[in-house]
């Protein structure tokens, strides 16, 4: 097990702690809600229950096995620890972000998928699913939540939260943002009626731009900040930001 004073985890750490802080002023959680994970080799970072994101300090983030048998704490990690650990055993992501964004939390408990109004969604995989509910911090939201991130790299939790995945905290964190404008957008369009939404065929046409524009960006680009030439969206970010 990686040694809990690494230079790698002392960044993360450091890392966790400002996207945290980040959470509160970007609106997507209130107090200490929600949580934010990163896998390093064979451990987890991940931040602390009950610690305001504001206070929180890089000695408070807990660090705990892969497979949830020994870990390095302080304070108590996250009540989802058994959610960010069940993701990592069955994706390749290696940063979680999950909030309690109001846009995300709203569209969870009246409908059953976030759908592709507009094509930034290909950014998340595609509609993102709605995973049935499943109270906080139970083996059934972990495997629920799990089932929903299939072929995704975001998953609405009903009546709960948002999360998301990827092959970065930032870029983790990115599509936590996106996922929470498309909601918004989503609830816009409903305004006006019903909304019309792209087609399968729509938006693997765009993600076939997108990868096609994006490649020779990525061959130049520095590692870590996207990855190349995979469609395993729990590891690849094909990008948040519009290519066009
Ligand atoms: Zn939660």
């Amino acid at each position: 097990m990686q040694r809990p004073d690494s230079a790698e985890l002392r960044a993360v750490r450091e890392h966790l702690v400002s996207y945290s802080a980040r959470l509160l002023a970007d609106g997507l959680a209130v107090g200490s809600a929600g949580n934010i994970s990163a896998r390093i080799g064979d451990v987890v970072a991940i931040t602390p229950s009950g610690i305001s994101y504001d206070e929180m300090q890089p000695g408070d983030i807990c660090v705990v096995a892969l497979d949830g048998t020994e870990r390095h704490a302080t304070e108590e990690p996250s009540s989802e620890t058994p959610m960010h650990l069940a993701i990592y055993a069955a994706t390749s992501a290696t940063a979680i972000v999950h909030t309690h964004s109001a846009e995300v939390i709203a569209l969870s408990s009246a409908c059953d998928e976030l759908p592709g109004i507009h094509y930034a969604i290909t950014g998340l995989g595609g509609p993102v699913r709605v995973a049935p509910y499943a109270r906080f911090g139970s083996a059934g939201l972990a495997e629920a939540a799990v089932a929903a991130l299939a072929d995704r790299s975001a998953a609405i939790l009903r009546n709960h939260g948002a999360l998301t995945c990827g092959s970065s905290i930032a870029a983790a964190y990115d599509r936590a943002l996106l996922l929470e404008w498309l909601a918004r957008v989503y609830r816009l369009a409903r305004c006006y009626g019903t909304p019309g939404v792209l087609s399968a065929a729509d938006l693997a046409e765009v993600s076939a731009e997108t990868q096609r524009r994006r490649y020779g960006i990525r061959r130049s680009s520095e590692p870590g900040s996207s990855d190349p030439g995979t469609s395993d969206p729990g590891t690849s970010d094909p990008g948040t930001s519009d290519p066009g």
